[in-house]
């Protein structure tokens, strides 16, 4: 395969600052390989770093962009896992593979974040993204996409990841259950899919855009609660397990009427996982959990290898994450993209950037 010398890449190169620009194609080390960026999520956390940054930043200009898929194109001395030509899709994290909770299986949070000497790696977070025509990969974070997904639906499958992550870290096994998630947003329906599709009784999903509770009746919530027309979702739990609660409470909303609504409506003895970043301090009654016998979990991104699980269960359709993407747009309109996703232009939930286009 031909592979150019130079390439497009939209790079942050001030606070605040997204420009496209010309730079090298790199060249993958031993164990990595280099793939032909054909889709690229934009996903709240890059706007966040885009404006506020992130620990472990590369000095700007650098490329983000931490959610794609593509073609291998040229593989590194020690990889046989990979071969040019195969579609593949990314996991963010790169564990050090030496500390800790690398060994124990925690890559995403690896003590050694940020850290390259040591070989930790965050695609466009601590290193170059995928928001460009060229992306190197470590093996270990890549996974070859079954034949039923496309690039697009592969470049967001690390939304999956995070679902079925809080899934696993609260010790899984969601039949039968109770389940209510807070937050519409893309991890949110993943979530409430995710959970019915591991035979989960009810879903009750709970949020405040119109549109977005409606995608999540499509996408498998039961019943949904609509906070900004005056429904109560404590009382609508209450209402459907006798007054007793979810078994599984999830705040993908990350707000402290999130997690003070998560305490109210959690059984006694039951688990609320956060997965959302908060914006700022929250103040709650967390004694309603210590006094109530609630497990807290929280968890960060698509660890485990919950990526794997994920493609699995999009390839035999129990998942479908093809109605988050509503918007797409070539690399040279990313700005214009960003400001689709962050004012949720046309209801955008989910944009893509093409670097081929
Ligand atoms: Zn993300
Ligand atoms: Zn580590």
């Amino acid at each position: 395969m031909e592979i150019p010398k130079k390439m497009q890449a939209a790079q942050l190169v001030a606070r605040g600052q997204i420009e496209l620009r010309e730079v090298d194609v790199p060249v993958p080390g031993p164990d990595e390989v280099l793939i032909r960026v054909e889709a690229c999520g934009i996903c709240g956390t890059d706007v966040e770093i885009r404006d506020h940054g992130m620990p472990g930043e590369p000095p700007m200009p650098f490329t983000m962009g931490h959610e794609y898929a593509g073609v291998v194109v040229q593989v590194g001395s020690t990889v046989d896992e990979f071969k040019v030509g195969d579609r593949v899709t990314s996991e963010v994290h790169k564990g050090c593979g030496r500390c800790h909770n690398c060994i124990m299986g925690e890559y995403t949070a690896c003590l050694n974040f940020g850290n390259r000497e040591k070989g930790h790696s965050a695609s466009g977070m601590t290193v170059d993204g995928g928001f460009a025509e060229y992306a190197l990969k470590h093996v270990n974070t890549l996974y070859k996409i079954p034949d039923e997904i496309s690039f697009e639906e592969a470049a967001i499958i690390t939304t999956a990841g995070s679902a079925f992550y809080a899934i696993d870290a609260m010790g899984g096994y969601l039949a039968g259950d109770t389940v209510a998630v807070i937050g519409p947003g893309p991890i949110g329906l993943a979530l409430a899919q995710a959970a019915k599709a591991l035979g989960a009784d009810r879903v009750i999903l709970t949020g405040t855009r119109k549109g977005r509770l409606e995608m999540g009746k499509k996408m498998g919530a039961d019943y949904t609660v609509n906070i900004r027309d005056g429904e109560d979702p404590v009382q609508v739990v209450k209402e459907l397990t006798n007054g007793v609660g979810a078994d599984v409470v999830f705040d993908a909303a990350g707000v402290s009427n999130s997690l003070e609504d998560a305490l109210n409506i959690v059984r006694p003895g039951g688990a609320i996982v956060l997965v959302a970043f908060y914006k700022g301090p929250v103040t709650v009654n967390i004694s309603k959990a210590v006094v109530r016998n609630v497990n807290l979990y929280t968890v960060r991104g698509e660890g485990r290898r919950n990526v794997r699980r994920s493609l699995s269960m999009a390839a035999q359709r129990k998942i479908d994450l093809r109605p988050l993407i509503t918007h797409e747009f070539p690399l040279k309109d990313i700005n214009q993209a960003f400001d689709t996703f962050t004012k949720r232009l046309d209801n955008a939930m989910k944009v893509i950037v093409h670097p081929q286009q």
